[in-house]
């Protein structure tokens, strides 16, 4: 069926009308044009830059990101996001992304690649080492001793992009480790 000229605009206006009286918002979506990222897998995220930890709507096709937007449902940027956000696209996809360990020993003046295998492995033991030495079983306090468990050696540190579940992994982490020095970015 054809739409005349007259007719569009005159739909156009009604729907406008509507919309003005009742004010009633748009539903609230993604900004894309709805073509641009149709059949691609959609999920959300969280901007890892800064504290403000704007809600992210990332796009992948066959398991590469192809767009990320501000998510229009998240309630600090509902859909906004700066500058550094918007182009978060580029550090997923870029040439010049590290995506090897790269690792410099102490008193070395060059970097060597690495397995991740061989990270795990080297942080796993640092940390069981670290563990070892500085932790302290018992405190006496006025003459009473008190089991405290507590690793003096190590502190963690949690950043904005981390969600609530991954701050609840690395608490409980932290704690089984026996860190009494737990913070996050944002109190510093
Ligand atoms: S989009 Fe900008 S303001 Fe929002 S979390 Fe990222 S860096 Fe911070």
């Amino acid at each position: 069926m054809g739409i005349s000229r007259r007719t569009f605009l005159k739909g156009s206006g009604l729907a406008f009308g509507a919309a003005a009286l009742t004010g009633a918002p748009a539903k609230a979506s993604v900004d894309s044009p709805e073509l641009r990222i149709k059949g691609l897998q959609q999920s959300t995220t969280v901007c890892p830059y800064c504290a403000v930890g704007c809600g992210m709507i990332v796009h992948t096709k066959n398991g590469k990101i192809v767009n990320i937007e501000g998510d229009t449902e998240h309630p600090i940027n509902r859909g906004s996001l700066c500058s550094k956000g918007s182009a978060l696209f580029q550090v997923a996809n870029n040439e010049r992304r590290l995506s090897k360990v790269q690792y410099r020993a102490p008193g070395s003046d060059r970097w060597e690649e690495k397995s991740w295998d061989w990270a795990m492995q080297r942080i796993a033991r640092l940390m069981k080492e670290t563990r070892d030495r500085n932790f302290v079983k018992e405190e006496t306090i006025d003459g009473q001793a008190y089991t405290v468990n507590r690793n003096e050696g190590m502190a963690m540190i949690g950043a904005a992009a981390l969600d609530n579940e991954e701050c609840y992994l690395l608490g409980k982490f932290g704690r089984a480790m026996g860190v009494s020095y737990i913070e996050h970015q944002a109190r510093i």
